[in-house]
């Protein structure tokens, strides 16, 4: 774990194995932190926070670090990606692909925001006397950041990147299924001459290292990034001393294609949108809303997709499709696979053959799902698409309401007057017309309802690690 300038072990000498998905078999183990590391750690962000050195550090200064950051993650791009399709299963040439520019181009576009966060000058005129009234932006504090394992590095780079352009410091706890690319981050952001202290990562579980830093009451602000349950449970602790939180959590989204979509474009996509890291991707567009006209030609078309991606490990350049990160995701995924056929539902298998070891689940499509049905409301984080149809574009927008989450969206139709109709009208953070999955360090993200709380990246991301003063003079 990194506190401070510091590289340690556990006190209590425990550790977590580490599990390659593709195997099952375990080639590294990291420090199981609990609150002993946590206090180190959170004191370590408070004095790095405190010193001249990070907050008051002149902004144009901070920036130049946060672009080194991206520089040298730039000149690691291979080791991490390497690392991180060891740890989490995913291809190499697809981390290649999104997880490390992802992080790469967070770093770049936080740099810019260093020099430009700043407070308004007030109209205030009150009673008659004169006043000069401003807003002040300052950064937050020490943040408590902790990650999940699916895009492990992204995920990190996006809370760190813009924590530090708003002159915050952290306690970043990655996931105790993923911690490597987090801890080599640790490392190249030393070499880049960010200071001790600004960024400290103990690794470990939920329930030791995850309570801890919830409950630390040195810590300002919680910025989570995970599941739903655990995001209500960080919520609930936050309230009782009012820390400030942001929450990006879990989703259901909905992939809905319009009678007069373009198919060839809409097909791969759909496939593409719920196939993609199989299935572990917060936004996945996991509940596909055809309309009935072309619902046949839709399915088969996603399926005739599937079966054309690759499954295989992730270090073979050809393999589209990785194995899921751990047996009980795989345990959890292939259950709701036969929930879907006890509720009613067609279950095509549109995979290639899978690997004899590993934790691998062939892509699936569980055809004619209920709006009811749990498999149309719960999310699954697996290779699983739950479909149905619908008759007209209310339907469409009623469907893809029916949920208590609300991350987003992509919505296929040649007729643009209907897709702005369309994503005015449904509930969720981002909504992508005629194209998915385009997540960018500009584009504020996050969630509707029980998908979140605040937004990451972009400006509103970066504010989100500040509080606003305001301060009145009378003249
Ligand atoms: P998870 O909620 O199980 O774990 C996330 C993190 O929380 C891990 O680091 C874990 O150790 C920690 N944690 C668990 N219990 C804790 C506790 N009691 N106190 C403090 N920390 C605790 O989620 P996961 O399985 O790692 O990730 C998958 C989930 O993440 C899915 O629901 C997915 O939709 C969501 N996700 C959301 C976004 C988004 O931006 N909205 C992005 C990626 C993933």
């Amino acid at each position: 774990m990194l506190i401070g300038s510091n590289w340690t072990f556990a006190q209590s000498g425990q550790t977590l194995e580490v599990i390659n998905p593709a195997t099952g078999r375990s080639f590294a183990s990291v420090a199981a932190g609990g609150a002993e590391e946590v206090d180190a750690a959170v004191k370590a962000a408070r004095a790095a926070f405190e010193s001249p050195g990070w907050a008051k550090m002149r902004p144009i200064d901070r920036s130049k670090l946060l672009e080194r950051v991206a520089q040298i993650i730039e000149e690691h791009a291979e080791e991490l990606a390497l690392l991180e399709s060891l740890d989490n299963g995913k291809p190499k040439h697809l981390a290649m692909m999104v997880d490390i520019p992802s992080a790469v181009e967070v770093f770049r576009y936080m740099a810019g925001w260093c020099t430009k966060i700043y407070g308004k000058t007030l109209p205030v005129s009150g009673d008659g006397r004169q006043y000069h009234a401003y807003t002040l932006r300052q950064p937050i504090g020490v943040v408590g950041a902790i990650v999940p394992w699916n895009y492990p590095l992204a995920m990190a780079s996006w809370k760190i990147a813009s924590a530090l352009a708003a002159g915050c410091t952290m306690v970043l706890k990655p996931s105790e299924v993923t911690s490597l690319t987090a801890l080599r981050l640790g490392e190249l952001m030393l070499e880049a001459g960010v200071p001790p202290g600004v960024l400290n990562i103990v690794t470990g579980d939920g329930q030791s290292a995850g309570e801890a830093l919830i409950t630390h009451p040195d810590v300002d602000k919680i910025a989570f990034t995970g599941s739903t349950p655990v995001g209500k449970h960080i919520m609930r602790t936050a309230a009782n001393d009012m820390r400030r939180v942001s929450l990006e959590l879990g989703g259901k989204s909905p992939t809905i294609i319009m009678p007069d979509a373009d198919l060839e474009r809409a097909i791969p996509d759909a496939a593409m949108a719920i196939f993609f890291n199989s299935g572990q991707t917060c936004f996945a567009g996991s509940r596909l809303l055809c309309h009935e006209s072309i619902y046949d030609t839709v399915i088969a078309g996603i399926a005739e997709v599937a079966k054309a991606l690759p499954i295989g490990h992730g270090q073979d350049p050809t393999t589209m499709i990785g194995p899921v990160v751990n047996k009980k995701q795989q345990d959890r995924i292939q259950s709701y696979i036969d929930i879907g056929q006890q509720e009613g539902a067609e279950a095509i298998s549109a995979g290639s053959p899978l690997p004899s070891e590993g934790y691998f689940i062939e892509p699936t499509i569980l055809s004619n799902a209920t709006a009811d049905s749990r498999v149309f409301n719960e999310e699954i984080f697996g290779p699983v698409l739950a479909a149905t149809k619908f008759k007209d574009m209310d339907e469409a927008i009623s469907l893809a309401n029916k949920t208590r989450f609300g991350l987003g969206a992509n919505i296929y139709s040649k007729d643009m007057n209907t897709c702005h109709k369309m994503a005015a009208g449904i509930h969720a953070g981002t909504i992508w017309l005629n194209t998915y999955f385009v997540v960018d360090a500009a584009m504020p993200f996050g969630g509707f309802k029980e998908s979140g709380v605040g937004r990451e990246v972009g400006d509103e991301g970066v504010l989100m690690y500040t509080e606003s003063k305001s301060v009145c003079a009378l003249l």
